[in-house]
């Protein structure tokens, strides 16, 4: 060490983020230290979708620059974390590694590998919770089990901890001098330069700042109306954060803060405290029942029988089924990479109890198509929507694709704007485009339903009495 203490590495993972970043900021406290971002998605997740890719790649740049801001360089490689590790810890002369931990099962293993061998060549190897308000492993019920109810879960995490004031960018930063080898971000080939990508980014901001910004005005505008207008489609009454908590351009801490310090003084009972709570959930589910990435946590769904077919697949995909909230949602997902919460329990509702195909395949595609795509909050959304995760949907409470279109696109607002073929039909019309064929502006381009709606449920029943037996 000299005089200046000893230098570590920080391994920035999906905390793309200065503020509040306790991996940052307690090396920073160390001595120099070097920002590094590795690119190895198979050892860290099973994989990254192609929309998630395009907000990392931008969200890379952003972090890259707010580094450079304070005289520090991000550097960027790909390929094996630990070999890259130990690499840029020798070239460097590193004691110690800094990180925040990552929850996906396969991360946790990989993590114990690395911190192992790191610590077995004499190098310190520090981990935080930085993404999350409350560790997976400090909550258990009375008998020290997990919660597999989320109103119970959320209760005790609320009893047990706080927000804490978030911690702040250090000041006083010292770099090291030795270069050392990094790829230009472009070099992952994050697939930004595709047409796909190119018409996503045009939806959104994909800087941090903005974060923050957008968290400031829900609350001062939207989130005494939250619990009424998060229903709707068309109304911009939810604060699309969810890919910048995805990749921790936010932490949920800073938003647990802010609420507590905004004027509303039932921010700790609000619903949208308790949906960040879901997402806690989520998480918690994933490190306690780390299966459930891949199997139903209800055992009996593993009998359930899935139907394989294609076509119906893909045009459930492509927002052509003839049900016009199902289509708009999906229609919205393949232009913007995200689509609201309703439609996404609708769309998943469609996909596995109308065309009783495999939640897993939705869960793919949506995981390739969203910007938010997220392994713990995706899984909990589609077994939920599936019945067969834990405080999900029963199975035999089967979404009505048209009245629930009635009830939350009331004026048919949502419908029209991504099912550009129908939006001259008069309301309630335009729920039932197929039973108004004579409508003066229906055009025929739009598909008749591609299944009946009654068959569909009866098929679905049915297929649930062969597994509860
Ligand atoms: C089938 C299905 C799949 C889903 N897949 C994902 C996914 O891959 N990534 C993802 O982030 N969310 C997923 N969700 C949850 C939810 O739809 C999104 O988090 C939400 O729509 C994001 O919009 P928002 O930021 O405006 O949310 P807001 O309503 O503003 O909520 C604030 C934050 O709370 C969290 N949140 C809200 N609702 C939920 C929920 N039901 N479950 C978990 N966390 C929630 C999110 O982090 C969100 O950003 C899925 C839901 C379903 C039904």
């Amino acid at each position: 060490m000299d005089a200046l203490g000893a230098t570590s590495i920080v391994w920035f993972r999906n905390d793309l983020r200065l503020e509040d970043n306790p991996a940052f900021f307690h090396a920073v406290k160390n001595g120099p230290v070097i920002p590094i971002f590795l690119w190895s998605p198979n050892e860290e997740d099973s994989s990254v979708g192609s929309a998630s890719k395009i907000w990392l790649y931008h969200s890379l740049f952003t972090l890259k620059k707010q580094l450079e801001s304070i005289g520090l360089n991000l550097i960027v490689r790909k390929g094996d974390l630990l070999k890259n590790l130990l690499e840029i810890a020798e070239s460097s002369n590193a004691k110690s590694v800094y990180s925040n931990i990552r929850y996906e099962p396969s991360s946790i293993k990989k993590d114990q590998d690395i911190a192992r061998k790191i610590r077995d060549i004499g190098l310190e190897y520090k981990t935080f919770n930085g993404n999350l308000i409350i560790d997976p492993s400090e909550i258990l019920n009375k008998s020290n089990l997990p919660f597999k109810v989320f109103s119970h879960f959320w209760k005790k995490c609320l009893s047990v901890t706080a927000p804490t004031k978030p911690l702040a960018v250090p000041q006083k930063i010292i770099s090291i001098n030795k270069k050392i080898q990094s790829l230009d971000i472009k070099d992952l080939n994050l697939g930004e330069t595709k047409n796909w990508a190119l018409k996503i980014s045009k939806y959104w901001d994909f800087n941090y700042r903005f974060a923050q910004g957008k968290l400031d005005s829900f609350i001062l505008n939207n989130f005494n109306k939250y619990s009424e207008t998060r229903n709707f489609p068309s109304i911009d009454g939810t604060s699309k954060l969810s890919p910048y908590l995805h990749y921790g351009q936010i932490s949920p801490n800073q938003i647990f803060y802010s609420l507590s310090k905004s004027k509303n003084t039932n921010w700790k009972e609000s619903q949208y405290l308790a949906e960040i709570g879901w997402r806690e959930f989520g998480y918690y589910l994933m490190f306690h029942f780390p299966h459930t990435i891949n199997e139903p946590l209800r055992k009996e769904f593993k009998n359930f029988p899935w139907i394989e077919n294609d076509i119906l697949f893909e045009s459930w995909k492509n927002g052509t089924t003839g049900y016009p909230l199902v289509d708009a949602g999906m229609r919205e997902l393949w232009e913007t990479g995200w689509m609201h919460n309703r439609v996404r329990m609708v769309v998943a509702s469609f996909l596995v109890k109308h065309l009783l195909i495999d939640w897993r395949k939705g869960a793919d595609w949506f995981f390739d198509t969203l910007v938010d795509a997220d392994l713990a909050s995706n899984t909990l959304g589609w077994q939920w929507s599936a019945g067969c995760g834990a405080d999900s949907a029963p199975y035999f409470r089967i979404f009505n694709p048209t009245t629930q279109a009635e009830k939350f696109d009331i004026n048919g607002d949502y419908i029209r704007r991504w099912i550009p073929e129908i939006k001259n039909l008069r309301t309630p019309n335009i729920f039932q485009p197929h039973k108004f064929k004579d409508d003066l502006f229906l055009s025929n381009s739009y598909s008749a339903p591609i299944v009946d709606h009654s068959e569909s449920r009866k098929k679905a029943l049915l297929a649930y009495e062969i597994i509860k037996k």
